[in-house]
């Protein structure tokens, strides 16, 4: 894969990453003290982030995992949002992190921030690895956020396009 000449410029290396993550493991360690943290991972894209941040943390925690598409173009979202598979348990009164891998527009991380508020969590928050300023169509509130990014679409560290390039350790610019 590597050569593919799909994969552009590398936007975020895999030790700037690897240091990243630590960095917010020990924050959301130090934030969920004594509380009941419940992650829960958005697939596929997270699954990456996801593992990594949470064998890190130092603090009790539990996953579970959400599948949404949004409708849309390949690389455009539109806020229309499916969910493809719902959580396994209830959240009521638990103390919930959302863990996504990017936020385009936050279309799809409002809609699931609302889906999720209205199952009564004890709280809700987000976590995510990647975000676009430039891009953010609504406002939402990023509790802990990785890496700023331009408004370039990327691949690796669990992000594809068209299910490929995930297995890549690094984040890249998908050359078109
Ligand atoms: P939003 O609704 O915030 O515009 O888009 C969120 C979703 O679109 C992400 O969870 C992700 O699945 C996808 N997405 C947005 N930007 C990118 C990107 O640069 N690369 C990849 N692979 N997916 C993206």
């Amino acid at each position: 894969m590597s050569g593919d000449p799909a994969i552009g410029e590398i936007l975020v290396p895999a030790d700037a990453l690897t240091a990243r993550v630590a960095e917010l493991a020990t924050e959301v360690s130090r934030d969920y003290a004594g509380r009941d943290l419940l992650l829960i991972g958005v697939l596929k894209g997270a699954m990456f982030f996801l593992s990594d941040l949470m064998r890190r943390l130092d603090v009790p925690a539990q996953v579970d995992f959400m599948a949404v598409a949004s409708y849309g173009s390949a690389t455009r979202s539109s806020g229309v949002v499916r969910i493809l598979k719902d959580l396994d348990a209830p959240i009521e009164g638990r103390d919930v992190l959302i863990v996504e891998d990017i936020v385009d527009s936050g279309l799809t991380l409002q809609y699931l921030l609302r889906n999720l508020a209205g199952r009564n969590p004890a709280s809700l928050e987000v976590c995510a690895l990647l975000i676009k300023p430039e891009r953010r169509k609504v406002d939402l509130r990023t509790r802990y956020v990785g890496f700023e990014i331009p408004d370039r679409f990327v691949i690796g560290y669990g992000l594809d396009h068209g299910e490929r390039y995930r297995n890549l350790p690094y984040v890249a610019a998908l050359r078109e």
